[in-house]
């Protein structure tokens, strides 16, 4: 019969190696990160998370969405995640200050030099056209 100690061990065990394949499981992709959508970077990772308002957001994914993305047993939710190159690069023009909502996370210090400019910004610019050829 195992005694106080060591039930207590293996428990400590437990939660360890729980962390642990966590982890590891992260480090290989096994579990969702918010990664662009366009290029696939990890938008944490690179201190772009942020909340822009739902008009700007409709206007990035307007006939971009795809039934096969959405989260099983979600009820319809969608893994959405933009950097902000990528987001500009949709909406076709720069963000500015009245493009984001007033939630918290956009007042965190650590964001991306260029999520911190656009959240200073005062006026939007359009995106010259990449030339074809
Ligand atoms: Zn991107």
């Amino acid at each position: 019969m195992d005694n106080i100690a060591t039930v207590r061990a293996r428990s400590l065990f437990q939660k360890v190696s729980n962390v642990v394949s966590n982890a590891e499981a992260g480090m290989r992709g096994d579990k969702p990160r918010p990664l662009c959508c366009d290029c696939g970077i990890d938008t944490i990772a690179t201190d772009e998370w942020y909340m822009v308002n739902d008009k700007v957001w409709e206007q990035a994914w307007a006939g971009r969405r795809r039934s096969q993305d959405v989260i099983p047993g979600s009820g319809g939710l969608i893994d959405e995640f933009l950097c902000i190159g990528c987001l500009e690069k949709r909406i076709g023009r720069t963000l500015c200050r009245t493009d984001f909502t007033d939630a918290p996370i956009n007042r965190f210090p650590n964001n991306s030099d260029r999520l911190l400019d656009r959240l200073a910004a005062n006026v939007s610019h359009l995106l010259a056209q990449r030339p074809t050829r």
